[in-house]
C-alpha cells in the first residue's frame, strides 16, 4: 500500500512554530516514504476560526515551499457526510442524545458516566449526540513511542461526536476525512495523543483500519505552555523562511550542515527528505526554547 500523510491545521490563526513543526514532521515522513502529502483544513468550530487564517496558512506553507498533493479538503464542505454517520449510529442506538451540562458533568467528578445512555432521549434543542462505547480502547502503538497507555476512564467514556451547539466534534471529523482521504499514517503533535484512542474507536465501529501513528515533540514556550493559537504564538516570519525552518528542522533531531543552511529552500527540503529519521526525534522533553521571529 502506498504511503498518504497530511497536515490537518485548524484556521484558528496563522501558522507559529509548533505548527510548522507538525506540517514538516509529516511532510518528511510522507516524502521519505515516497507518498503523497496531503493538507487538510479543520475549519471546523468558525467560532474559534480567525477570519482570512485559512488562507495565510496555506500562503505561509508555499512560502516555505511545503507544496501538497491535489486540492486541499475544507472540512465546512464535509457536514453532510458528518450527518449520515451521526444520524446512522443514532438509528442503530451506537449513539444517543445527551442534555448534561458541563456543569451537571462536572459535578459528578469531570467524567461522563452514562447518564443519558439508556434514556432514549429525543432532541428538542441543544443536545450533543455521544457515541456508546461499548469496547474501550485502552492503549495503542505509537511508531515513536511505542506502547501508550489510555487511562480507563477517559477510556470508557461516551464521549461527544456533535456537540450541543450543533458543531460536528473534532474525533469525528478527523476519523471520516482520514478515511475519506485515504490516509495511511497520522503525524501530528503530542498534544493529540489523548484523543487517539476515541479516535480508534471510531475505525472500529466503521470496520476499517486505523491509521498508524505517529506523535511528534510538543513545542513548548519559555513558560512551559504549548505553542499554540490560544496562547498567542507568534506567527511565523513569511518574509523570511530560511531561519524558522532551519530551527524547526532542528528541533525536529536533524543536525543540518553548514552547506546546507547555506542552500536554497527546495534544497533545505530536498536534503531534509534524504536525512529524515524518525529515530532522532527527541521524545522525552518537548524542548524549551525562546522562540522568536528572525532571531537567529
Ligand atoms: N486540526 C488539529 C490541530 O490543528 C490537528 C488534527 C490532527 O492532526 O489530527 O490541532
Amino acid at each position: 500500500m502506498s504511503y498518504i500523510g497530511r497536515f490537518a491545521p485548524s484556521p484558528s490563526g496563522p501558522l507559529h512554530f509548533g505548527s510548522l513543526v507538525a506540517a514538516l514532521g509529516s511532510y518528511f515522513q510522507a516524502r521519505s516514504n515516497k507518498g503523497r502529502w496531503l493538507v487538510r483544513m479543520e475549519d471546523l468550530d468558525p467560532p474559534r476560526e480567525m477570519p482570512g487564517a485559512a488562507q495565510l496558512i496555506l500562503n505561509t506553507l508555499e512560502a516555505y515551499h511545503l507544496y501538497w498533493d491535489g486540492d486541499v479538503l475544507y472540512q465546512s464542505q464535509r457536514h453532510e457526510a458528518y450527518q449520515e454517520k451521526v444520524d446512522e449510529w443514532l438509528l442503530t442506538e451506537k449513539a444517543y442524545f445527551c442534555q448534561c451540562s458541563r456543569k451537571q458533568i462536572k459535578a459528578l467528578g469531570g467524567f461522563y458516566l452514562g447518564t443519558c445512555r439508556h434514556k432514549k432521549l429525543t432532541c428538542e434543542k441543544e443536545c450533543a449526540v455521544r457515541l456508546r462505547v461499548d469496547k474501550p480502547i485502552t492503549h495503542f502503538d505509537d511508531k515513536i513511542r511505542g506502547r501508550i497507555e489510555i487511562p480507563p476512564t477517559l477510556a470508557a467514556e461516551d464521549f461527544i461526536i456533535k456537540r450541543r451547539d450543533g458543531l460536528f466534534a473534532y474525533n469525528l471529523a478527523v476519523v471520516l476525512d482520514d478515511i475519506e482521504q485515504g490516509i495511511t499514517e497520522v503525524v501530528r503533535g503530542s498534544d493529540l495523543i489523548e484523543p487517539t484512542g476515541r479516535q480508534i474507536g471510531l475505525y472500529q465501529l466503521l470496520n476499517t483500519t486505523p491509521v498508524d501513528y505517529l506523535h511528534l515533540p510538543l513545542a513548548i514556550d519559555e513558560f512551559g505552555h504549548k505553542l499554540s493559537k490560544q496562547n498567542h504564538a507568534e506567527a511565523i516570519d513569511l518574509q523570511h523562511p530560511k531561519p524558522t525552518l532551519i530551527q524547526a528542522m532542528r528541533f525536529l533531531g536533524f543536525v543540518i550542515p553548514k552547506e546546507i543552511q547555506e542552500a536554497k529552500l527546495d534544497e533545505i527540503l530536498a536534503w531534509g527528505c534524504s536525512n529524515w529519521s524518525i529515530n532522532e526525534l527527541p521524545l522525552k522533553i518537548e524542548i524549551t526554547t525562546p522562540f522568536s521571529n528572525g532571531a537567529l
